[in-house]
């Protein structure tokens, strides 16, 4: 698994290379948003793996909960990180 934490603080890391949200074509209207991701991580079978999968729409109201549940996942690599240290401090 990547370092994470690290790849946070990379200002310069392409975040959109695997996964991206993207205006929806009627943006200006509809205010939603597409999550696109690399065909090699969907549910799809037989995918492309390299060719960007249009998931589902994201209302932009909706941004607000996908980040929420990111952050809270984020927060707990980050405390079994720490945790996994102390441990192994303390054997
Ligand atoms: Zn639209």
């Amino acid at each position: 698994m990547k370092e994470i934490e690290s790849e946070i603080i990379e200002d310069d890391w392409d975040y959109r290379e695997e996964v991206r949200i993207d205006p929806c074509e009627c943006n200006h209207e509809c205010g939603n948003y597409i999550l696109y991701i690399k065909g090699e991580h969907s549910h799809i079978k037989n995918a492309p793996p390299d060719e960007f999968i249009d998931v589902c729409t994201i209302p932009n109201w909706l941004l607000i909960d996908l980040i929420r549940n990111c952050s809270e996942k984020l927060d707990l690599e980050d405390e079994k990180e720490k945790l996994e240290k102390i441990i192994k401090k303390h054997p």
